[in-house]
């Protein structure tokens, strides 16, 4: 709508002191507008920093300084705690372009939204930090008047550092990831046994969960638990000391055990929990890695029958001892979506990032065909660089040649698992490619043609997603 002279965001005006604040596309840049309402005013207020524009007008470019002065003036713009309600779900944006689409998603159902969720990996193949994912999320949120509250998640850090890095920005949830002192492939031969204090704990002994649901450690499991799980045990209760403990940070603790090639049984599971508990740990979500395959992009693969089996003992687990189950990877697990929804009793975290990415590159498939065919053919041509950062499966060979479709079947290769998982874990590549003279091959083009179909990538997001949330059996309000 046109404001005061801009083409203003109509659900961005607010009125705060003796100024207006709204976002406006001017001169093909998304900014920040202040209007004075007395005259006079002439150095930039209320924290921003802000080029004169006279007439008592401001503008302030989309900078981190700026998003901080959002954040501090409006609190619905920073993110807040929210995996203790029932049901949470990270919407990861590797584009920094998705979270109006998301909100339009969010508005319309009871699910907390985790819209700034970015793992170290992928902050490093689009080259960006985590002061732009949070910025991205700030604006977004303030343009589209979204005030229902949001998390930021430093998702799968790993080290001191990184952990201290999301939190000192502000990051509501840290998810820590504990695959590097996992130890795979040790096996009730090869484990150590078990000292005498877990012996006494664990050993025969008859946990009840509730539900119908007892476990019992038999000496081989009991070593097995300890032996895989023991030291990532010691690294988060390391990590919830330094950080939570003492009140330092305030944010959601995510336990993940998810990013390793050992399936997390319900009794290991229960093991780590409970050992994490005796520690004094105190976490909102725990990640185990379930059975079955939860690959990028697609649906689950797997034993359907087994996993709900699974499922059913992980969720009581959780519910027993009080916390949430966290279910990663779950961009496009539609098969098992009722099964999480029914046996979580509907509560539960849920984390996607790769399908937001898929989405955004359907609609590049429908509005610039050529532009798309050059990216796909890029992405064959580097598939097996890309594929040491993800594990994936597809069959290259069963992707049809991009140069013989038809234009208006493009956008039917999103249908395919083979093209989901080739253009799902190229997407650092693609958008770092370069040509000889430094200019990006892709990235400008792709982000100016989602610049011009904003609306058909909210309306992707809004079925798609939208898809996901009901599925989990999330009702809507
Ligand atoms: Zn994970």
């Amino acid at each position: 709508m046109q404001y005061c002279g801009f083409e203003a965001y109509e659900k961005s005006i607010t009125t705060i002191e003796s100024f207006t604040i709204f976002m406006a596309n001017h001169r093909d840049e998304t900014v920040i507008i202040l209007v004075s309402k007395e005259a006079g005013q002439s150095t930039a207020p209320l924290g921003f920093t802000a080029a004169v524009l006279g007439d008592g007008k401001f503008l302030a470019p989309l900078t981190h300084e700026n998003a901080q002065a959002l954040r501090k003036l409006f609190p619905f713009t920073a993110p807040v705690r929210g995996l203790s309600k029932d049901r949470s779900f990270g919407a990861g944006d590797r584009l920094g372009i998705a979270t109006p689409g998301h909100i339009r998603v969010f508005e319309g159902y009871d699910i907390f939204p985790v819209f700034a969720q970015q793992s170290i990996r992928e902050l490093n193949l689009t080259n960006r930090t985590y002061e732009d994912v949070l910025d991205a999320a700030t604006f977004a949120v303030f343009r589209e008047g979204f005030k229902k509250g949001f998390g930021a998640d430093g998702d799968h850090l790993k080290t001191v550092k990184d952990v201290e890095y999301a939190l000192s920005l502000g990051f509501s949830m840290i998810t820590l990831d504990c695959s590097d002192h996992i130890k795979n492939g040790v096996t009730p031969d090869n484990a150590a046994p078990p000292p005498a204090s877990y012996r006494d704990k664990y050993l025969n002994k008859t946990f009840d969960i509730g539900e119908g649901i007892t476990l019992v450690f038999g000496e081989e499991e009991l070593k097995q638990s300890l032996a895989v799980y023991g030291e990532a045990i010691d690294f988060a209760a390391d990590i919830y000391r330094r950080f939570f403990k003492h009140g330092t940070y305030k944010a959601d603790f995510e336990i993940s055990i998810d990013e390793t090639v050992s399936t997390t049984t319900p009794l290991q599971h229960f093991f780590v929990a409970r050992e994490l508990l005796d520690a004094g740990v105190s976490f909102a979500t725990l990640a185990p890695r379930f059975c079955g395959e939860f690959q990028k992009g697609i649906d689950y693969k797997g034993d359907l029958a087994r996993f709900e089996q699974e499922i059913r003992v992980h969720a009581a687990i959780a519910r027993r001892l009080g916390y949430k189950l966290s279910i990663h990877s779950g961009s496009d697990k539609f098969s098992v979506f009722p099964a999480i929804g029914r046996e979580t009793q509907g509560v539960f975290h849920i984390k996607t990032a790769g399908t937001n990415w898929l989405e955004a590159m359907r609609v590049a498939a429908l509005a610039d065909p050529p532009l798309y065919r050059e990216v796909h053919r890029y992405a064959l041509s580097v598939f097996n660089e890309a594929s040491r950062y993800y594990h994936v499966t597809p069959e290259l060979s069963a992707i049809p040649d991009v140069y013989t479709l038809k234009d208006e079947d493009l956008p039917g290769l999103f249908e395919n698992n083979d093209a989901r998982q080739l253009i799902h874990i190229t997407y650092g590549l693609i958008l770092s490619k370069k040509n000889a003279d430094g200019s990006y091959t892709f990235k400008d083009r792709l982000y100016k043609l989602w610049k011009d179909h904003e609306g058909v990538y909210s309306d992707a997001l809004v079925k798609h997603i939208g898809k996901h949330i009901a599925l989990l059996g999330v009702r809507k309000g």
